[in-house]
């Protein structure tokens, strides 16, 4: 596992560039700064086995107009709300992102640890997702929102 910067994906919150996170199945970008988690359209899919949607959501979530621009495209995104947990969806790339305090309400607080863990340390430098279980919930969640 890697982190890298790129400058090109600005955090939705504040600009921050976001870092790479790499785990075996997931792609994911978390800001270092606001601790917001991105996960690309690619990845999304390739874990949920199709494209999040906010036309194929689960019963009861609510869409509504985002603040938020796409790290990727800069397009509007669409804050979608779903068991008490609101996402941003890019209806560009489909791509998700989750505030710090959206992923605290995905996954339980021990997990979340390790995702908080974003400064480098010696043992923890490109291992801040733990062993992708925080991002499993994550993914856990999001296929529950988004049904095909
Ligand atoms: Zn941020
Ligand atoms: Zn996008």
């Amino acid at each position: 596992m890697t982190v890298t910067t790129r400058d090109n994906r600005p955090c939705p919150r504040d600009r921050t560039p976001l870092k790479s996170h790499r785990h075996t199945i997931i792609g994911a970008w978390l800001c270092s700064a606001c601790r917001g988690l991105w996960l690309p359209g690619a990845t999304v899919e390739k874990a949920l086995g199709h494209v999040a949607d906010s036309k194929h959501v689960a019963v009861g979530a609510t869409a509504a107009a985002s603040p938020l621009a796409c790290p990727e495209d800069g397009a509007s995104m669409a804050a979608l709300k779903y068991r008490g947990v609101e996402v941003d969806l890019c209806p560009q790339c489909h791509g998700v992102w989750l505030d710090r305090g959206e992923l605290q309400h995905v996954t339980t607080g021990t997990a979340l640890g390790g995702l908080g863990a974003v400064a480098p340390t010696a043992h923890a430098q490109g291992d801040a997702l733990g062993a992708g279980d925080v991002l499993l919930e994550i993914i856990g969640f999001l296929a529950q929102l988004f049904i095909f």
